[in-house]
């Protein structure tokens, strides 16, 4: 085994066999034997404080791939709080233990300067108002940023796949427009939202919840599958009500928007009759953004 890492990999990791690059070049020095030795690469783009949503989008993509790479780049252009983005959970060293474990074969980590060499200059692409509904209305600008870093990791690691979750149902959505639009020969693989036993979905961001917040927080995922069953009886403008009314009576947490959207054009539905529909919201507790979603099936 040998080790391409640029920069010193920190001590407690030292004797892990996982390749960690802060920096393009060597990055892709490496990718570019692997793919000469006919291997596949599959790649997992984070933000790190690794979870078990984002390992299953590793896992997926060790088993699928010859190679698996995953980015941990705390992304400033995508954040549209201040205090959100200096919040925001690192531990690089227990990333790379935990990547290392599912036999990653490569972290990527590179600083801000490397990722944004000439200041923080955003790709300027229409993206056919999928980034002006939802997220895009109460974090405008928040998908340029993302689709910035996405674009020039894939450009970067040009990996034969990608994998990323439906817990960022329209980031998804987006980015599959993008690859689609710039041609770019990766296949974009959705993985299905990890949750924890209670039902709430898997997020870096869970730790902020106090602990009230936490023990009420499976009233969303809760919400959204009673929802589920009641799109017979209600029309969309009264379930998004319902769904409002239960998540709000908690009393811990405001509901920022419930959609009932087409999965591929992120348009509102007026009738539960279209197939391949999704329920989105995003709910606000005290210091703490959470999103959800979970597909509508057609009614009878
Ligand atoms: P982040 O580090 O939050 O940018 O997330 C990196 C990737 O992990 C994105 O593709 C997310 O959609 C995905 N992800 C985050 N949480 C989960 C989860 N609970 N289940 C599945 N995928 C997730």
């Amino acid at each position: 085994m040998y080790c391409f890492a640029t920069l010193v990999i920190p001590f407690k990791a030292q004797s892990l066999m996982i390749k960690l690059f802060k920096t393009i070049e060597p990055l892709q020095a490496y990718l570019n034997q692997e793919r000469v030795a006919g291997k596949t690469i599959g790649f997992v783009a984070t933000m790190g404080a690794l979870h078990n949503g984002h390992m299953h989008l590793v896992k997926k993509g060790k088993e699928e791939n010859d190679i698996l790479i995953c980015s941990v780049f705390v992304n400033p252009t995508q954040f549209t709080n201040h205090g959100d983005l200096e919040n925001y959970p690192r531990n690089l060293e227990e990333d790379i233990m935990i990547l290392e474990k599912e036999e990653c074969d490569a972290v990527f980590a590179p600083s801000v300067e490397v990722m944004y060499p000439h200041g923080m200059v955003l790709m300027d692409m229409d993206l056919d108002g999928l980034d002006k509904v939802m997220e895009g209305k109460y974090r405008p600008g928040h998908f340029q940023g993302m689709i910035t870093i996405v674009y020039k990791l894939l450009e970067i690691v040009k990996p034969h796949r990608a994998y990323f979750g439906e817990k960022d149902f329209q980031q998804l959505a987006i980015i599959k427009f993008m690859v689609h639009e710039k041609n770019i020969p990766t296949e974009i693989v959705g993985c299905r939202i990890i949750r924890e036993k209670d039902g709430l979905a898997l997020s870096s961001r869970n730790i902020h919840l106090t602990k009230e917040e936490r023990a009420k927080a499976p009233v969303i995922y809760s919400t959204l599958k009673a929802a589920v069953e009641k799109i017979n009886l209600l029309s969309p403008l009264q379930l998004q009500q319902w769904i409002k009314e239960q998540i709000e009576k908690t009393g811990f947490f405001k509901v920022e928007y419930v959609s009932f959207i087409n999965s591929e054009t992120l348009k509102e539905v007026s009738d539960w009759n279209g197939t391949d529909n999704r329920a989105c919201i995003a709910v606000q507790a005290a210091q703490t953004r959470l999103i959800d979603n979970i597909p509508l099936p057609r009614s009878n």
